[in-house]
């Protein structure tokens, strides 16, 4: 009778502590969850909604090619069309060593960017850097 006791309660210290190992298990899994939620979050509105407007970047030495050149300081709004076309690396680059551009974006915290969105507004969505400065000379 003492030995059916014994392994009862040997069961049940091994049934406690799976239930704890589970428990725990699933706590973890949950703030994992929320951590993924507040991740997502932080792109759908602070990345997206503060992207104020891009400008194409060309790294520009001896090397750069006339395309790049071209297309360095272009500035444009997040939802121009024009984002889809420029997208670097260049696929026309001519550079044998690879095209070295980038697309910087702007976030509406940065001096002047309201400004800026203001200019791009009046000319279409998108201007050249050239543009932009003239402009804010007034
Ligand atoms: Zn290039």
């Amino acid at each position: 009778m003492l030995r059916f006791i014994i392994i009862f309660a040997i069961i049940y210290l091994v049934y406690l502590s799976l239930k704890k190992s589970l428990q725990g298990g699933k706590q973890r899994e949950g703030s994992t969850r929320s951590r993924t939620e507040q991740k997502k979050d932080v792109f759908n509105t602070n990345r997206v909604k503060e992207i104020s407007y891009l400008f194409y970047s060309a790294t520009k030495d001896d090397s750069t090619c006339d395309i790049c050149k071209e297309l360095d300081g272009k500035h444009f709004l997040p939802n121009h069309e024009i984002h889809h076309s420029i997208k670097p690396p260049h696929h026309r680059c001519k550079n044998p060593n690879g095209c070295r551009c980038s697309l910087v974006y702007v976030t509406e915290d940065e001096a002047q960017s309201e400004k800026i969105e203001l200019i791009l507004k009046k000319y279409g969505g998108t201007c050249n850097k050239s543009t932009i400065e003239k402009e804010l000379r007034g």
